[in-house]
């Protein structure tokens, strides 16, 4: 968080910037609402919700009469708190509550960082003395598996491959069956992201799918979506979370160049709530979403 906080605040944030602006205006003339709304639609908030944002702020303003600094602050947080919605649930089902595993199938466009956040993942599920397996049901590149494998013995969890160019669904049942032979907590499964035609990639998503709940539970499948590609992330998403129920989002990259905006766009457009947010390219860099945290920081 205190990482996610130093990204955010500050002038290297769009977002933060804007809403900073505002806070510290002069005097709330049309040129300041309206630069205010342009630095908003400039973080990837979305014209959507930075227009409900703004209209919502400038009544509230009008009609509490807004005179301090700190007023503004205030319903600031309030407004922004509701936009990015406290109320979602943001756990995570990943531990296993029976017999069988928790299975977590993690999907994505190549390249967003799937296989970071699934390494991440499991170490964060290993530091809480839970017994997980890796499944490599990337199969179609030759390093994909490989690098599964890698953070695996980096974090100390096998890693169940396949040969290069096999069924991904024969591979994620078999890592399944195995974490059921194993008695693991948890199953984390890495897809192949190849957005070929959205058919193709529907049918091997479910297949995936369909052939692991023949062993045990699917309980989480998490959307990774690389924060710094914008409005391309966003419509690459929309086509994932058409082809199979995704339950929530991972938002990485939030260290780069992203605008902070588009954790309340996504999130907002996809109808599922951003689970967790990628700060880095190393093993701890993964991190719950905490809204207030998130506001805050805008804020700072
Ligand atoms: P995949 O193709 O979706 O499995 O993506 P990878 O996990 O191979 O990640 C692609 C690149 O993004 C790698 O160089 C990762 O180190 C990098 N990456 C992943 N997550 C993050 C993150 O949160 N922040 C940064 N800066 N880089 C990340």
């Amino acid at each position: 968080l205190q990482r996610l906080r130093a990204r955010l605040a500050g002038q290297n944030n769009a977002l933060s910037r804007g809403l900073l602006s505002l806070l510290s205006a002069d005097k709330l003339d049309e040129d300041t609402w309206d630069d205010f709304e342009a630095t908003l639609i400039s973080s990837d908030l979305g014209v959507g919700p930075t227009t409900e944002l703004v209209d919502t702020l400038r009544t509230r303003f009008k009609v509490e009469g807004v005179d301090s600094p700190e007023k503004a602050r205030e319903i600031l947080r309030e407004e922004l708190l509701k936009l990015v919605d406290p109320t979602l649930d943001r756990s995570l089902n990943i531990r296993s509550e029976g017999d069988d595993p928790a299975v977590c199938l993690v999907v994505g466009v190549n390249g967003t960082g799937k296989t970071t956040t699934v390494g991440k993942l499991a170490r964060v599920l290993v530091a809480e003395d839970a017994k997980v397996l890796l499944g490599a049901a990337d199969t179609f590149r030759a390093a994909a598996a490989e690098q599964l494998q890698t953070w695996g013995e980096r974090v100390g969890v096998d890693t169940v491959r396949g040969a290069e160019g096999s069924d991904p669904a024969s591979v994620a049942f078999n890592a399944v069956d195995a974490g059921v032979e194993q008695g693991v907590d948890c199953v984390i499964v890495d897809t192949a992201g190849r957005l070929h035609t959205k058919t193709g990639l529907m049918d091997e998503l479910g297949k995936v799918k369909r052939v692991i709940e023949k062993k045990a539970p699917v309980t989480e499948v998490l959307l990774v979506i690389d924060a710094t590609t914008g409005q391309n992330g966003l419509i690459q998403a929309r086509i994932f979370r058409e082809v199979v129920d995704v339950t929530g989002i991972v938002l990485t990259k939030l260290d780069g160049s992203a605008k902070g905006g588009i954790i309340v766009q996504v999130q907002r457009e996809l109808g599922v709530p951003v689970k967790l947010v990628g700060l880095g390219e190393g093993a701890d860099d993964l991190a719950p979403f905490d809204v207030e945290g998130f506001v805050d920081a805008l804020l700072e």
